[in-house]
């Protein structure tokens, strides 16, 4: 059947746990993205708990003013997952037993070696007539019902985005672009930066806003962190990258490629990582306020024994004597917050390591400890290298946690650029 182009699509999350706010909707925000980037617009999300009634009466209303639903949750086999019946209850239609569906429940189990429970065959009811989408990464199938008099055409899939997502790709996004054929589609990039305020980068980039209708600009910031977001719209897939491309290259006159540290999934310590590996570098790191945060921020990369040589947890003045050798007359006389404090960490850990590069952090994460000359959110970078070394202060404003985690932001990123200028190139992205 020919379908207009702009359909008015509406998704329903099912869950009691939503409601109760146990777990965020990520299903509907990730679904809506994936509809965005086909050129699709969402016109409604919805969340309504596990009960019969309750979701039959909101689909009521949301089928008959929509072209299409997209409900999760609730078709698996336990008394709470009741969708299956409140759709089959609203649409008027009958559910049935799939075969398929049932032999793939029972290849599952057997695959996993356990006997095959009846009450599992409730996963493959589905409203006859129905399209089934076969679930190979979990048990119940989602369905398409379509064609029914008066209502949208729903699709049904499981809950656990592990499922959901999967079955959106392989299922739902090719039924969909062929059902309603979208003459526009959207990408977006996303630039992440560090160190630049975001009022500085607004003003930097102010008439960017509104320089091409096709191309929204938006700002996010977090953990001394900005990032750009760039949604760009267009017929095909070459006219959107070149404009995000275009874009991207205006941004990085205004405020400088440098202070652009990766794109889309990269993160500080992902592109850290990659520059360690690139100059074939180790480093070893000494944390005082920021308590092995680094560490564990760099472990988050697989992989991490090829670039990290090892982290200390120097928190007492007494440890960054003994483990790093810092000159306690130096602790007496500047303070353990201070420059030359941060400096002689630095130095420490290169030299017990062996390490390539030290770095090392010392701050007042708060919310005591704070004085006149050295307030709450003082912190000093030391990164030290062969014969040499820098530092650098910051004073930021957060509370405890955020504290530290600018700290380790701003130590990540003083490796990043340190690296750049070693003879690195700024990190690559997609669009360029
Ligand atoms: P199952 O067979 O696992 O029960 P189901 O289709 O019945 O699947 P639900 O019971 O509604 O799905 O949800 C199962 C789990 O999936 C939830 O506990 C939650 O972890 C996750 N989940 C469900 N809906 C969402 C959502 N909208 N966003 C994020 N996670 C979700
Ligand atoms: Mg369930």
């Amino acid at each position: 059947m020919a379908e207009q182009p702009n359909p008015r699509i509406e998704i329903i999350s099912t869950g009691t746990e939503i409601l109760q706010g146990l777990y965020p909707d990520t299903n509907a925000q990730w679904l809506s993205r994936q509809l965005a980037a086909l050129g699709l617009t969402v016109a409604g999300h919805a969340a309504v708990g596990d009960s019969l009634e309750d979701l039959a009466r909101l689909l009521d209303g949301v089928s008959r003013r929509c072209d299409l639903v997209i409900i999760s949750g609730g078709l698996g086999p336990t008394v709470d997952d009741v969708n299956r019946y409140a759709i089959a209850r609203t649409y008027g239609c009958e559910l049935v037993e799939d075969d398929a569906a049932v032999q793939q429940i029972r290849d599952r189990f057997a695959r996993r070696g356990l006997p095959f429970v009846e009450s599992n065959r409730v996963q493959a009811l589905v409203p006859r007539g129905a399209r089934v989408l076969y679930n190979e990464w979990g048990t119940a199938p989602g369905f398409i019902l379509e064609d029914c008099e008066g209502r949208a055409t729903l699709i049904a899939l499981p809950g656990p985005p592990r499922e959901l997502q999967p079955m959106f790709d392989r299922w739902v996004r090719p039924w969909l672009l062929e059902r309603y054929k979208p003459d526009t589609q959207l990408a977006t990039l996303t630039l992440h930066t560090m160190d630049l305020p975001e009022s500085q980068i607004n003003a930097a980039i102010a008439d960017l806003f509104h320089a091409d209708p096709d191309v929204y600009v938006g700002l996010l910031a977090a953990g001394g962190k900005v990032d750009i977001r760039l949604t760009a719209r267009g017929r095909d897939g070459m006219t959107i990258e070149r404009k995000l491309g275009d874009f991207r290259r205006r941004i990085e006159t205004r405020i400088g490629a440098e202070s652009i540290y990766g794109c889309d999934d990269a993160t500080l310590e992902s592109v850290v990582a990659d520059l360690l590996r690139t100059h074939n570098l180790h480093i070893a790191v000494a944390e005082s306020c920021t308590g092995g945060m680094i560490a564990s921020r760099l472990t988050n990369v697989a992989g991490a024994s090829s670039f990290l040589l090892e982290g200390f947890v120097t928190y007492s003045n007494e440890s960054k004597t003994a483990r790093l050798g810092v000159d306690p007359d130096l602790i007496a006389q500047h303070g353990a917050v201070s420059r030359p404090v941060a400096r002689a960490m630095a130095e420490g850990v290169l030299r017990v390591s062996g390490a390539d590069l030290g770095l090392a952090v010392t701050g007042i994460a708060g919310p005591t400890g704070g004085t006149p000359e050295k307030p709450v959110g003082l912190v000093f970078v030391g990164l030290a290298w062969g014969n040499d070394s820098t530092v650098i202060e910051r004073r930021f404003l957060g509370n405890r946690n955020e504290n530290r985690a600018y700290s380790t932001n701003v130590a990540l990123d003083l490796v990043r650029r340190y690296l750049l200028h070693r003879g690195g190139k700024s990190q690559d992205c997609q669009s360029g």
